[in-house]
């Protein structure tokens, strides 16, 4: 099958003179957020409007929230068309699904659960012509409220971005399923919101920088990225405290939304940069792949960043951050050694050159430097590790050794 691509660069950048690209902001249509709110998903449901919906979701997910959600459509007497997703978002997936649509006339598609299965329903959604609803079970990346999906081979390597022309319709986040879920997630959407202020300012900066959908930022998607990041300094850790004992406050629902609609709107209209870049590489590696989250990896691309720009009062301000929550502050939190896996950061750093975000950065990265800068924060982060200590991060990866030597059990996807 063979899919029509949208591309938002064609229509954005054109041929314009790179001076003036516009500022474009892109946001989902409708954002609810709350405790119980997928109790009332079929009320919000009217609103689409929809009456006959797809509802994707992994068997998992059933379990976890399916007599919730089935249970609230069933009030407003609609039965959607199940579909159960296999837990990656390739091509193959995606197939299976707009078949088994074929005929079944629906008018929207409920996507339920983790990143890969919400990313999976954009795109089922966009093939059959649908309105897509999304309702992250995890606070765990800004992926919920963007118009693009990151495509994986069946095998789980990294494919390519399908972008697409409309946000969501509507997204849906319960906040007492989110505390439910490990906080492992909550603490790696907190890396990943984080880095949004820190990239978006960056690009802000750069008149020659880009977003992923090749605009300038918008100063409102900077100023919510920077709300975020003000948001994780005030609230983090007494969300994370609360979210440990299930527990949802004023904190918690800060930093889901901070996870999810602020750094989801500042990611897309604000613009990436090194950290994403050092970030969406280290996948390649297979231990880093397996065992480890999206916003750990950020956590680390973050502090390059930093590093990178001569930020380093910063770099260390986020550092003792990150270590007080549990996310990786140096390499050996990443399972790679300075010394021994020098190969593998050379590799992580060619790749990452690769990358157009990488180059937004409003001087010239050279594997040279972009190499100096992951030293110089695994460094930096040893030093606030040494000082601080790293209990937080052993009790999320559940280590009682060290960290270099363990790697943490293998991060499920699709919940
Ligand atoms: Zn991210």
């Amino acid at each position: 099958m063979k899919f029509r691509d949208y591309s938002p660069q064609e229509v954005f950048a054109g041929d314009a003179p790179a001076q003036r690209s516009p500022r474009v902001i892109i946001a989902p249509q409708r954002y609810v957020q709350g405790k119980g709110v997928l109790g009332q998903l079929g009320r919000h449901l009217s609103v689409v409007p929809s009456t006959r919906p797809a509802l994707l979701i992994s068997e998992r997910g059933l379990k976890r929230v399916g007599r919730c959600i089935l249970h609230s459509l069933k009030r407003i007497r609609v039965k959607p068309v199940p579909l159960v997703f296999g837990g990656e978002c390739s091509d193959e997936e995606i197939k299976r699904h707009v078949i088994q649509l074929r005929g079944q006339d629906v008018d929207a598609l409920i996507a339920v659960g983790g990143g890969k299965c919400l990313d999976a329903g954009k795109c089922v959604a966009h093939c059959v012509a649908v309105p897509v609803v999304i309702c992250p079970t995890l606070a765990s990346t800004d992926a919920p409220c963007s118009a693009v999906s990151v495509m994986y081979t069946p095998e789980g390597a990294f494919d390519r971005p399908w972008f697409f022309p409309n946000g969501p319709a509507l997204v849906v986040v319960d906040t007492g399923v989110i505390v439910r879920a490990p906080v492992r997630y909550l603490v790696s959407g907190m890396g990943d919101a984080m880095s949004t202020f820190y990239e978006a300012r960056t690009c802000f900066r750069n008149p020659r920088a880009r977003t992923m959908i090749g605009t300038r930022p918008t100063a409102a998607a900077v100023a919510i990225a920077e709300l975020g990041a003000r948001l994780l300094f005030g609230d983090g850790v007494r969300a994370l405290e609360a979210a440990s004992r299930l527990k949802v406050n004023e904190a918690v629902e800060n930093i889901v939304e901070t996870n999810t609609l602020l750094s989801g709107i500042g990611f897309e209209s604000g613009g990436l940069a090194a950290a994403h870049g050092v970030a969406q590489v280290m996948p390649m590696l297979p231990r880093l792949h397996k065992n480890y989250l999206h916003g750990e990896m950020v956590a680390m691309g973050l502090l390059t960043h930093l590093c990178l720009e001569g930020q380093l009062e910063e770099a260390r301000r986020i550092a003792e951050f990150f270590a007080e929550i549990g996310l990786p502050v140096h390499l050996g939190h990443l399972s790679l050694n300075v010394d021994r896996h020098d190969r593998e950061l050379d590799g992580i750093v060619r790749e990452a050159l690769k990358i157009f975000f990488v180059h937004n950065e409003p001087f010239k990265v050279t594997a040279q430097r972009l190499k100096g800068a992951l030293v110089q924060a695994h460094h930096l982060g040893m030093e606030v590790s040494e000082e601080m200590g790293d209990e937080a991060y052993r009790r999320l990866h559940r280590l009682p050794g060290n960290p270099e030597a363990q790697f943490s059990r293998r991060i499920s996807s699709g919940l």
